[in-house]
């Protein structure tokens, strides 16, 4: 069994780009610069934005992080995107999700520029991704994307069970794999809260992704021996650590490992790839 090491394989990638940075600089071009909005004080929220924004830091891109407080009304956001969007120095924008309550998501995403949209959420950048053109694909499965190739793992003609079907993972993650490309090609299989025998699916997937929130719902009697299993959960569940929490994965790490051929950790698979695609992802917004 491999651990597919997010950590490391971001790490290598981050250096990759800070190289790519310098020869920019070097020649007299612009530096990346990514922006943030931030709504509101949610804990995981402003531990995602802080690692989006350390990463920056270490491959030598700008980034401003713009705080809004939880009451900021709908127009209020939309007015600072539409400000960062006729901002010629800003390449990329993300605004961290999810938002409170009162501010309509799906406005929100389609009021960021596409061209500036590096979380790859836009209309406009989905539909593109959806025709195989080339655009900015949603940050983490394009992570996975780039974790399976660099670990070399064949996909094409491979069963492969996706558990979740949101518009940032799931949805995404299937239309890629079942793409004709290297890595995709594979019979791609959804399941969701109504699939009615998940197990079924999952017993019969050489390559299973597990999307769904639900700590460590994947169990070993789910996986067939030299399964691939990507975890993309992460959940904060109460422990007694310095922060009072502990991330969990969908997948209960324990039984599963030892069947596969290939999983990834929570922390430390997924996640790390996913600020991965977003600083790939400036740096094609940036024109470099
Ligand atoms: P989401 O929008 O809540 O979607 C969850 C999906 O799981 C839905 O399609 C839902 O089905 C399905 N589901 C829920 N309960 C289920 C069950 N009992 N059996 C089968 N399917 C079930 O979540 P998301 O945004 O895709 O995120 C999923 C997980 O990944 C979360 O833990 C999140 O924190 C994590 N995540 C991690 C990263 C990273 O960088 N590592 C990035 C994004 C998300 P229905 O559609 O039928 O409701």
């Amino acid at each position: 069994m491999v651990i597919l090491d997010g950590k490391a394989t971001a790490d290598t990638i981050k250096g990759e780009i800070a190289l790519q940075v310098e020869e920019v600089i070097r020649k007299g071009g612009k530096r990346p610069h990514l922006a943030a909005i931030l709504v509101g004080d949610d804990g995981a929220s402003q531990t995602y934005v802080g690692h989006k924004e350390r990463a920056c830091k270490q491959v030598g891109f700008d980034s401003t992080l713009i705080r809004l407080p939880d009451e900021t009304s709908q127009e209020r956001l939309l007015a600072e995107i539409s400000k960062i969007n006729g901002n010629s120095e800003i390449d990329g924008l993300i605004v961290q999700l999810p938002l409170p309550k009162h501010i309509d998501e799906q406005k929100v995403i389609e009021a960021i520029d596409p061209k500036k949209d590096v979380d790859g959420f836009h209309p406009v950048n989905v539909g593109k991704m959806l025709l195989g053109l080339p655009t900015f694909v949603s940050a983490t499965p394009a992570g996975i994307i780039e974790l399976l190739s660099r670990y070399n793992i064949k996909t094409s003609g491979k069963n492969c069970v996706i558990i979740g079907r949101s518009n940032i993972v799931g949805r995404p993650m299937a239309n890629l794999l079942s793409q004709k490309s290297n890595p995709g090609d594979c019979t791609v299989t959804i399941c969701h809260s109504r699939t009615r025998d998940i197990k079924e699916h999952t017993l019969n997937a050489d390559i299973i992704i597990a999307a769904l929130g639900i700590p460590e719902f994947l169990t070993g009697d789910m996986v067939k021996e030299g399964a691939v299993v990507i975890d993309v959960g992460i959940t904060r569940v109460e422990a007694d650590t310095k922060s009072g929490f502990k991330l969990v994965g969908d997948v209960k790490f324990d039984e599963v490992a030892p069947k596969c051929s290939y999983i990834t950790p929570v922390p430390g698979g997924v996640g790390p790839m996913t600020i991965i695609s977003l600083l790939k992802n400036t740096l094609i917004a940036s024109g470099n």
